[in-house]
């Protein structure tokens, strides 16, 4: 078994390990849906995370065509392939191997995420970030990092640490975001190596397996599982150990404790709320408000 590190005295241990379900979205994409609508009180402030892996065109090539957003905030992680965004708030951009976009679509945006390959391995991952009550009708916002822009570290004893979001080890990510204080890395265990990392016990915290196997304390979690880690003030931080070489995301965050009321792409904290951008939508202002 690996050291653990000094400064995490008490690790988180798992609460349950969570299988994807397989569904289809766009115009016909295929994707494995991880964090699911049920998953959403659990781990507030995050909605949703989609895994795509795929070198058939067939389950990809179709898109994400013209749709719109409110309410919370996207952040897409290629892992390999080309995709390319369009919105109505007149932004573009080529997302690539390696490469994250973030997005907050706040009062409203419409756009499309279209794949730019006809072949070849498509991967990556979607997360969904609720915005608190406060900021949900606030001027969209969006930035693509290409692969060199993401701030990268390697452990003393070899992990490569890529920051997309938040602070780790003192590092500051590619985008830190204020109340739910999104952190969001992705972890390069060698064989034998452990990764610890302090956290606060009442963030809510989940690991995702990419590639091959990680160890949470006894609990061993595969390749497309997900690990929730349990909650409480006695835990100071998360340690993950690899047997063999492994690749996982450990996203955590501030939880809002605030209604969600959700129908497609819009996340709001009312029905009311739901049904104003609903009618919106169809009127046309989200168009106009990121003009
Ligand atoms: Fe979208």
């Amino acid at each position: 078994m690996n050291a653990v590190d000094q400064s995490v005295m008490q690790a988180r241990s798992v609460e349950s390990v969570v299988t994807g379900r397989r569904v289809t979205d766009g115009a016909g994409v295929r994707i494995t849906r991880i964090l699911t609508g049920d998953l959403q009180r659990r781990l507030d402030p995050y909605l949703m995370l989609d895994i795509f892996r795929s070198d058939d065109p067939g389950d990809y090539i179709a898109g994400f065509p013209d749709h719109p957003h409110r309410g919370f905030e996207t952040v897409t992680y290629m892992i390999a392939g080309r995709m390319r965004h369009r919105d109505s708030a007149g932004h573009e951009g080529l997302l690539e191997t390696g490469g994250i976009q973030w997005m907050i679509a706040g009062r409203g945006i419409i756009h499309s995420e279209m794949p730019e390959q006809k072949e070849g391995l498509m991967e990556g991952f979607q997360l969904w970030l609720n915005l608190p009550a406060a900021n949900k009708m606030a001027a969209p916002w969006y930035r693509d990092f290409q692969a060199g822009e993401i701030p990268e570290f390697v452990t003393d004893q070899g992990v490569a640490v890529r920051l997309i979001g938040g602070q780790c080890h003192g590092i500051q990510g590619a985008v830190v975001r204020p109340v739910t204080e999104p952190l969001y890395l992705d972890l390069h265990l060698p064989a034998g190596t452990t990764f610890s990392e302090r956290l606060l016990g009442d963030r809510n915290a989940f690991v995702v397996v990419y590639r091959g196997e990680v160890e949470i304390g006894p609990q061993k979690v595969g390749e497309g599982q997900m690990a929730i880690l349990a909650n409480g003030n006695d835990f100071d931080g998360v340690v993950i150990g690899a047997a063999a070489p492994a690749r996982a995301l450990l996203i955590a965050g501030r939880p809002l404790h605030e209604p969600i009321a959700q129908y497609g792409p819009f996340v709001m904290n009312s029905q009311e709320q739901l049904r104003q951008a609903a009618l919106d939508y169809q009127e046309g202002r989200f168009a106009e408000t990121t003009a």
